[in-house]
């Protein structure tokens, strides 16, 4: 007998139709003698009209507040999940995270699970119940609701997997597993059978939305077998997130492009070039609590320089406003422009440690498209480009033929 948590998102509880979906599968896996905790999402769409409510009542809707709402979306479905089990013929318990308790910090939309009681849960399945637990949310150690930001049921059910030592987490979606771009892009993109964990953290940080970022460090952090799998495909084997070690040698040198539109470039212009002045410019920006992501300066002339860098772009007119009434007065600063019409395409793979000529072959594929490179970082296994957001998909597309994603491995 196996523990198995699946989690599935909103797309696969989108209707009452696709819960009732839903549950037969769940049940099928229940028959089987396995015990089962099922993790949901909101239902598709829900989360969005959730908040929606909020910005029309207050426009920048008080974060406790907004978590206190926008979690009962979750509510709804785990309610209608475990009916249609019972109705299945199935013992079935639903919980909020409070009625769990996952506890978090009190972080409101973006909160950090801290600790889960997994007792009530254990006496439930052994007395034979299905477990129905809602996604993406929490309660502080004063009793308030939070939620673990967008996204977030991915890490409720890998973080239940780990508390409860389960055999395997399974996350159900509308795509049949991890692909080497996002398929809806890139036609052509292919499921991978494995990743390794390092790879889809990176893709995960780097703009791939089909996991939680957070879900994939739990998964690390715990050793939790972790599967991504379609929820409305009968079979299927996914894709299974590895431990590099596992794998075999024939692992491909790139193994995905990830992409982001989320972040806006500012550049403060003509600043005295001496040491100092990265901190004086980044320094307001970290205890602002804005992160910064990409940073590029200059090479300077006549003993001044430009500094740009990128941030989230919910913190670009506050980072905007710092550096204009702020930073450029304080270090005579010549101006400070913004852009936000920005994009970041990233190139993932492990084999980039042992294999020269990625980084060159990623430029020399996008100056054969007329494609302008603004930024570049790069760490051990991915190297990332920031490019105007109208060549964004362009960039995906001639990236993922250039490294022959599109062929069979
Ligand atoms: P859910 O509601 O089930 O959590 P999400 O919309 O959060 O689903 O994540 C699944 C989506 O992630 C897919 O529909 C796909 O468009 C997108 N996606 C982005 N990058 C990838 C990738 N590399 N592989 C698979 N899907 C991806
Ligand atoms: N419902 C939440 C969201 O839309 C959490 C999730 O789906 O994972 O972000
Ligand atoms: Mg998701």
């Amino acid at each position: 007998m196996a523990l198995i948590v699946q989690k599935y998102g909103g797309t696969s509880v989108g209707t009452t139709e696709r819960i009732k979906n839903v549950a037969r599968r769940v049940a099928k896996w229940h028959a089987r003698g396995d015990q089962i905790v099922v993790v949901v999402s909101a239902m598709a769409g829900e989360t969005n009209r959730l908040i929606g409510l909020a910005k029309e009542v207050q426009a920048h809707p008080d974060s406790r507040e907004l978590d206190q709402m926008v979690s009962t979306g979750e509510q709804v479905s785990i309610g209608l999940l475990a009916m249609a089990l019972m109705d299945l013929g199935h013992k079935a318990r639903s919980y909020t995270g409070s009625q769990v308790r996952i506890l978090t910090d009190n972080a409101y939309t973006k909160a950090r699970i801290l600790g889960i009681d997994e007792n009530r849960i254990r006496r439930d399945l052994d007395e034979g119940y299905i477990v129905v637990v809602a996604g993406f949310q929490g309660v502080d150690e004063c009793g308030n609701i939070t939620t673990l930001g967008r996204g977030g049921s991915d890490t409720t059910g890998v973080a239940l997997a780990a508390a409860l030592k389960a055999d395997e987490c399974q996350i159900y979606t509308d795509v049949d597993g991890v692909y080497t771009t996002d398929p809806r892009i890139v036609p052509e993109a292919r499921r991978l059978k494995t990743i390794t964990f390092e790879e889809m953290l990176e893709m995960a940080s780097l703009g791939s939305k089909v996991l939680q970022i957070r879900s994939v460090e739990f998964a690390g952090k715990y050793k939790v077998k972790l599967r991504v799998l379609s929820s409305f495909e009968e079979e299927g084997e996914g894709t299974l997130i590895t431990f590099e070690e596992d794998t075999d040698m024939e692992q491909a040198i790139i193994s995905g492009i990830a992409f982001n539109r989320d972040e806006a470039k500012l550049t403060v212009q003509g600043v005295p070039d001496r040491p100092g002045i990265a901190y004086q410019i980044l320094g307001p920006i970290a205890d602002a609590n804005i992160d910064v992501d990409m940073i590029v300066q200059n090479v300077g002339h006549d003993g001044m320089t430009d500094l740009s860098f990128t941030v989230h772009r919910n913190d670009f007119q506050k980072a905007m406003g710092i550096l204009k009434n702020q930073v450029a007065p304080h270090i005579g600063a010549r101006d400070v422009t913004g852009d936000a019409n920005i994009a970041k395409v990233s190139v993932v793979g492990v084999g980039m440690r042992s294999h020269v000529g990625i980084a060159s072959q990623t430029f020399r594929t996008l100056a054969e498209e007329g494609i302008n490179i603004q930024m570049i970082s790069t760490s051990e296994i991915k190297i990332s480009v920031v490019v105007e957001d109208k060549y964004m998909e362009l960039a995906v597309r001639v990236l993922h033929k250039a490294f022959e994603l599109d062929q069979a491995a």
